[in-house]
């Protein structure tokens, strides 16, 4: 059987995840597949197509096993998360491939630690949210990125044709239609920095230590002073207000905001990078495009760009133009997680 999981784009509501606020991903077409044979021997083995690299462990020794620092500790990280919850890891063969660029801030993880989760779950029945906060708990334990819930999330409940607005608090969710007129573009920078993994998780302590409670409940008055909170307060705010913006089809104020949340990111949050604020520059001065941000962790990965239609070939060429090393890749929201047969 092959199962899927799709890579995201966050359209606006970036580090707000877990700060238990608001986000607005859509899942991509771009995904991963985990096939899974039965295997002998009690063996449960890995193969990963990109790395070239074949893994495998007697499945009884899953529940000691230390990580490795590599891509094999999505893996057993949601294997040791599914035995935590009662479940017996069957002896499988698994092969991955995926069209999602690794490290582009596209949420490959996510989409290998759900595809791996159900193919290790071979059918059986297991709740969709708990099956989100399983693969979340497997990134931030196992593999050590004390990730927020957004990309496991969209990765199981995206819906076709709509973006998701997730209260990353109550784990509720809503479909948010976009206009019709429009293209949404991520471009993705093919530039990684190192500085990327220690700054998320520095972030992430600090928004903890800012304010009792969490930051969602801040108003900007008690958080005064405090660049890093202040991202997260106002980009909430404009969660809501892109979401507003997109049900009255205001695509010059989704646009604004876009540029917003950039500049919020680039001065308050200080997480991006050289090379995505020249692509943000570029893009923001180019017809037909209504804004632009980066889009995912931070410090390189994509930008994500609303662009009008009849533009996007232009758009493209510009964006290659003035930065040849980029890859433009058009949006449309892809539905979540499933079994392919
Ligand atoms: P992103 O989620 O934005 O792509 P991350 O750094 O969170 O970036 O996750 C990327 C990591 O996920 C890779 O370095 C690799 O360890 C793992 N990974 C993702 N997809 C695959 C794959 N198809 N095969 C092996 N490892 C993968
Ligand atoms: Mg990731």
């Amino acid at each position: 059987m092959i199962f899927r999981a799709p890579g995201r784009v966050n359209l606006i509501g970036e580090h707000t995840d877990y700060n238990q606020g608001f986000v607005l991903p859509i899942a991509l077409h771009l995904e991963t597949r985990v096939e899974a044979r039965p295997a002998t021997g009690g063996v449960l083995q890995v193969h990963s197509a990109s790395r070239r690299e074949m893994k495998a462990w007697a499945v009884e020794s899953i529940r000691h096993r230390e990580p490795q620092h590599d891509w094999s500790d999505y893996v057993i990280g949601v294997a040791r998360e599914l035995i935590a919850a009662g479940f017996e890891i069957p002896a499988l063969a698994l092969h991955i491939e995926s069209t999602i660029p690794e490290g582009a801030g596209l949420s490959s993880s996510a989409a290998l630690e759900v595809a791996t989760a159900l193919a290790l779950l071979q059918g059986r029945e297991f709740d969709r949210l708990e099956l989100a906060r399983l693969c979340q708990r497997a990134e931030s334990n196992f593999v050590g990125m004390p990730c927020g819930i957004m990309d496991q999330y969209v990765s199981i409940f995206a819906s076709e044709h709509a973006a998701l607005k997730i209260d990353c608090r109550s784990l509720e969710s809503e479909s948010v239609r976009l206009p019709d007129h429009v293209a949404i573009l991520a471009v993705n920078s093919m530039v990684k920095h190192n500085l990327g993994q220690s700054a998320y998780r520095t972030r992430v302590r600090e928004c903890a230590e800012a304010f009792r409670g969490s930051l969602r409940d801040a108003t900007l008055d008690q958080i005064r002073g405090n660049k890093h909170a202040r991202h997260v307060v106002t980009e909430n705010q404009r969660v809501l207000s892109f979401v507003e913006a997109a049900s009255a089809g205001d695509l010059t104020r989704m646009g604004e905001l876009f540029l917003e949340s950039h500049a919020s990111m680039r001065d308050d949050y200080e997480i991006s990078c050289a090379e995505i604020d020249f692509l943000v520059d570029t893009a923001k001065n180019i017809p037909g495009c209504y804004g632009a941000r980066m889009t995912g962790g931070g410090f390189g990965g994509c930008t994500v760009n609303l662009v009008s239609p009849e533009y996007v070939p232009d758009f493209t060429r510009a964006i290659l133009r003035a930065y040849p090393q980029a890859q433009v890749i058009e949006c449309v929201p892809a539905g979540g997680a499933s079994v392919c047969g």
